[in-house]
């Protein structure tokens, strides 16, 4: 198939970082569909509905203590004694009236019986076989949880967009509710191309490698809880290409290809993407992963990463996951950035806004101090491995002298 190169559909611009990703988060709108799961499965998931409370919780007047429940009226201070007349269990409530004099034995979350207004803590007390004794003055409203305390009926529990956390699943099931609504997750197609590529368990022939950016994708993707579909290895032929990426942007929102994307004889996917959809950019001021075609294929997002370790997992950190996180209905916060000083010197040439690898830590005056893992090679995918955290060299810097203060961003959290 005779497809035209890449200079001839796009004017060669290179954009900043920070301009490439306004273009992406500018083109992606989040799902509009939802869904209804199970309680159980919803930690993570973002709320499409806002949640009301259609009753209180606690729903009853419940005693806070294991002790007896009984109207402060009903004794003065001094020596005081009460007759016990019954008990109120949690899940078994007292059936009756408190009177002047008497009291009733309660645990904590039971029913406070009518006529009760305060609560003697059972070690304040001393118990004969029906009576208590009791010393000192008594207060009215001790120990007592009032309805709705936790959450009125009628009142706003969790609203929509609300990530949802652990404290959630519990806070939803006081309120009895088993269904709730979310936004559907992201479907996302991952394709790896490549003629050199062979799954994990083919023996390598010469010049073969095994594809290992599928599995970095997916443990990404995993970590963002989105629909993973996996395409495979797609070889470097356009045809082949062109079916591959036809029906994964049927399939799924977004669709993110590693390799064949800069200019190289065999580099097919800027160009399919001019072809099959609309580019919206393919070039980006940023080392590494200069070369990362984005624009859309139908309805379907697409991200043409470039094929080296290193740059497929930086690119997408940079540019796919803040995309991901606005298309699920996640909030969109730009990473934690630290500042850090060098405790080495580093190699960097002006142009290109270098995302290094580092090993940071603070010390103990809560200065933070970074070094380099050394090698910054993007097929050594052993630096991101070792590192904890990106070091941001701006576009127009050069070298940067050891004891420079330099933005880092910790990886905790992102992968
Ligand atoms: P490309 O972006 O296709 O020019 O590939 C750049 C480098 O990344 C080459 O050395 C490829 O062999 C390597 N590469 C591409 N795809 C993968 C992959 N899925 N797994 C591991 N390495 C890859
Ligand atoms: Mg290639």
């Amino acid at each position: 198939m005779a497809i035209p190169s890449v200079c001839d559909v796009l004017p060669p611009s290179t954009l900043t970082v920070e301009q490439a990703q306004e273009r992406i988060l500018t083109a992606i709108q989040p799902i509009t569909q939802t869904e209804t799961v199970l309680l159980e499965h919803a930690l993570g998931r973002v709320l499409a509905q806002t949640i009301t409370a259609p009753f209180n919780v606690p729903p009853h007047r419940n005693s806070a203590m294991d002790g007896y429940a009984l109207h402060s009226s009903s004794l003065t201070a001094g020596l005081n004694q009460l007759t016990v007349i019954g008990r109120s269990l949690a899940g078994h409530p007292f059936q009756g009236d408190v009177g002047q004099g008497e009291c009733v034995r309660i645990t904590t979350g039971a029913v406070v019986p009518e006529g009760a207004d305060t609560i003697l803590i059972q070690e304040e007390v001393k118990r004969f076989e029906d009576r208590i004794e009791y010393f000192g003055r008594i207060k009215p409203n001790k120990h007592i949880r009032h309805p709705g305390e936790d959450l009125a009926q009628g009142s706003e529990v969790l609203q929509q967009g609300r990530v949802l956390n652990a404290a959630d699943m519990g806070l939803i099931a006081s309120l009895g509710l088993g269904h709730i609504t979310v936004w559907r997750k992201p479907k996302v197609a991952i394709i790896s191309t490549g003629d050199e590529l062979r799954p994990i368990g083919s023996p390598l022939g010469e010049g073969q490698i095994h594809d290992s950016n599928r599995y970095t994708l997916r443990a990404l993707l995993q970590r963002l809880g989105v629909e993973v579909i996996d395409f495979g290895i797609v070889a470097d032929e356009p045809s082949t290409l062109e079916q591959a990426f036809t029906t994964a942007a049927q399939q799924a929102d977004v669709l993110i290809t590693t390799g064949g994307v800069s200019v190289g004889e065999a580099d097919y996917i800027t160009q399919l993407l001019g072809q099959l959809g609309r580019i919206n950019f393919w070039k980006i001021a940023m080392k590494p992963g200069k070369p990362l075609a984005f624009g859309q294929v139908g309805t379907c997002s697409f991200f043409g990463l470039p094929g080296n370790p290193v740059s497929t997992m930086a690119t997408f950190l940079i540019f796919v996951r803040p995309a991901l996180l606005k298309l699920g209905h996640y909030p969109v916060r730009s990473v934690i950035e630290y500042r850090a000083k060098c405790l080495t010197s580093l190699k960097k040439a002006s142009g290109r806004q270098d995302y290094q690898r580092g090993v940071c830590h603070q010390d103990e005056q809560g200065q933070w101090w970074v070094k380099s893992t050394g090698v910054q090679e993007s097929h050594v995918l052993r630096s991101m491995s070792r590192a904890n955290c990106f070091m941001v060299l701006a576009k127009d810097w050069g070298d940067v002298a050891e004891g420079t203060e330099i933005p880092i961003i910790p990886f905790e959290g992102l992968f």
